[in-house]
Order: C-alpha cells, then sequence, then structure tokens
C-alpha cells in the first residue's frame, strides 16, 4: 500500500500529531515535540479505536498466545481448532464473535458480568439458543494460566455476587468489553456520537467540519476490518482530492453558486458526488 501510494505521488512523514485546529482553513496542526505551525487546505481522520483490554493477570503473558481482542481477525487460527473459547462482554460484539467463533471452537463460554446481556434482543435470542455456548451470567474473568508450549489453557471465572472462584479450561480468551476511538485530537471541533465515533455523513467521509474528513475505525464502530478500513480511507482521499481541486477551480473561476453539485460537494444534499476530478473518470 506504502509503495503504490507513493508510485501516485504522495509525501508520507511518519510523525505524531499533538495538535490540530479547525477553526478555519487552512487547517493549522502541530507535531509533537515541535512547535513548528504546519497547514493543510484539506484532512483525513483515520486514526483508528483500540478493543479495551481487562489487564486480567497473566494477560501480557499470553497476549496473542490465547489472547485476543478481535474474534474476526484471530478466531480462524489452529491453536483455537476444536478447543475451548471464552468471550467476556455482553454487548453485540460479544454475541456477534461468540457465534462466529463457534464454527472454531468445540465450546463457547461468554462471562457476562451483570445479570443480562446488553446486546440487541435479536443478537441475544440467537447467542442464548446457540448449542455451541453458555452464557454465564454474573461472572467475571480472573488468571489466565497455561501449558509448556506458551500457549493458555486455563482460565478463572468468579461468581461477581458470591465470589465464588473457578479454574475452568480454556484455550482461547477473547475480549468484546468496547473500543475506544482515537479522538481526542479531535474533541469539541468535531461532531462525535455518545461513545465519541466521528460522525460522518452516511455513505461518505464528510464530517460536519468542511474539507476535514474521517475514515476507518475512527468512524465505524459496525465493522471495523482491515478492508473497510481500506475503502473508507479510498473514500476519504477521493473526497478530499476532489475537495482540493474544486478549491483551486473557485480560487481561478470565482465562488462556486450553490447548484447541486456544490451541495453534493459539501456533503448536505442526497446527490451522489461525480468524481469529475478523478483520472481515472
Ligand atoms: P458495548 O455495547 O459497549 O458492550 C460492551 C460490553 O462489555 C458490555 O456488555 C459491558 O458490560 C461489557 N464490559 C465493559 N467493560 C467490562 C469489564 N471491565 N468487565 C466485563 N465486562 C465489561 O460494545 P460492543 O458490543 O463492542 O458494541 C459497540 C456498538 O457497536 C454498539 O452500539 C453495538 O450495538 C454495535 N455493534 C453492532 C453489531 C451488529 O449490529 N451486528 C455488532 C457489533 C457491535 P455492561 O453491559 O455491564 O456495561
Amino acid at each position: 500500500m506504502r509503495k503504490q501510494s507513493e508510485r501516485f505521488g504522495t509525501t508520507l512523514h511518519t510523525e505524531t500529531i499533538q495538535k490540530v485546529d479547525l477553526s478555519s482553513r487552512p487547517f493549522k496542526f502541530w507535531a509533537e515535540f515541535d512547535d513548528t505551525e504546519h497547514t493543510a487546505d484539506a484532512l483525513i481522520i483515520a486514526t483508528g479505536a483500540s478493543a479495551r483490554r481487562l489487564n486480567l493477570p497473566g494477560e501480557e503473558k499470553y497476549w496473542q498466545n490465547g489472547i485476543s481482542a478481535c474474534a474476526v481477525c484471530d478466531g480462524a487460527v489452529p491453536i483455537f481448532r476444536n478447543k475451548p473459547l471464552v468471550v467476556i462482554g455482553g454487548g453485540d460484539s460479544a454475541a456477534e464473535e461468540a457465534m462466529f467463533l463457534t464454527k472454531y471452537g468445540s465450546h463457547v463460554t461468554v462471562l457476562v458480568r451483570k445479570d443480562h446481556l446488553r446486546a440487541s434482543k435479536t443478537m441475544a435470542r440467537r447467542l442464548l439458543a446457540n448449542k455451541k455456548v453458555t452464557v454465564r451470567f454474573n461472572t467475571v474473568g480472573g488468571e489466565v494460566t497455561g501449558d509448556d508450549k506458551g500457549l493458555m489453557s486455563h482460565m478463572v471465572v468468579k461468581n461477581a455476587v458470591t465470589g465464588e472462584e473457578e479454574n475452568i479450561e480454556a484455550n482461547g480468551l477473547f475480549y468484546a468489553v468496547g473500543h475506544d476511538p482515537a479522538t481526542a485530537l479531535v474533541k469539541g471541533q468535531l461532531d462525535t456520537d455518545a461513545e465519541g465515533y466521528i460522525v460522518t455523513k452516511p455513505g461518505t467521509s464528510y464530517t460536519n467540519v468542511e474539507g476535514v474528513f474521517a475514515a476507518g475505525d475512527v468512524q465505524d464502530k459496525r465493522y471495523r476490518q482491515a478492508i473497510t478500513s481500506a475503502g473508507s480511507g479510498c473514500m476519504a482521499a477521493l473526497e478530499a482530492e476532489k475537495f482540493i481541486s474544486e478549491m483551486e477551480d473557485e480560487r481561478e473561476t470565482g465562488p462556486l453558486d450553490g447548484t447541486e453539485a456544490d451541495q453534493a460537494r459539501k456533503g448536505d444534499n442526497t446527490v451522489v458526488p461525480e468524481y469529475r476530478t478523478n483520472p481515472l473518470l
């Protein structure tokens, strides 16, 4: 991907950005440990989201050796084939991941810390009806231990009400306890939803600030896959490129006149923008 983008003229800078100012264009941004002000006519925010971890005892040792935060990414790995697996969480992700894992594991136990699932009714019903799944309510995870090959083999589960502990056989542990979108950089500057994800106009990468686009997991709490992120990155690149080209046109020929095409550029009507400036079209 890197090589391909360089072939098309992209210059890549590896920097940590400490601050952005989206209050006016050109947008301003500053790199870490450097007070130099940089500017950009358009910005694509693609800072991602990180899966929450629980920091259970043994987690460091067995991370990626049995413990994962993405069943869809790691579930098919041979170490989980026909083995007992555990999912922690009670939301839609936990339900979806547990059902996905039944394709690979011998049995899947879901640990839910409360006495009810947070997942939608349909997902909850499907999960509870699945014969390869056991849902243990009022239950939390404890220490993870492993075998002499360095792979996870057991974990402690604890009844949150009685405090009773049990060491169960488990060769995989999947966290599904939510994600944290990395939006600290744009907090208060872009519209975000109740969980902190950047809000984009459906079917586009437009944010509420003209010229700022969002792509990948920072605006997607549903699919969260490398391929869907790459796809939305491509959409954002096309839209940012179009935005800049039209800004340049506007500089040369005066302001646009508010026609449907102009509104489509701004993302404020339902007309699908035509990518006139894409060299492939
Ligand atoms: P979520 O809805 O926030 O659920 C997180 C779950 O993890 C909750 O059950 C929570 O328990 C539990 N949890 C959090 N911290 C915990 C801890 N320290 N120990 C034990 N359990 C803990 O997150 P999500 O399931 O990732 O879903 C995020 C959003 O994406 C939701 O809006 C969801 O509907 C959506 N989504 C939709 C689909 C779909 O439609 N197919 C699939 C996946 C996700 P409590 O309930 O006790 O707080």
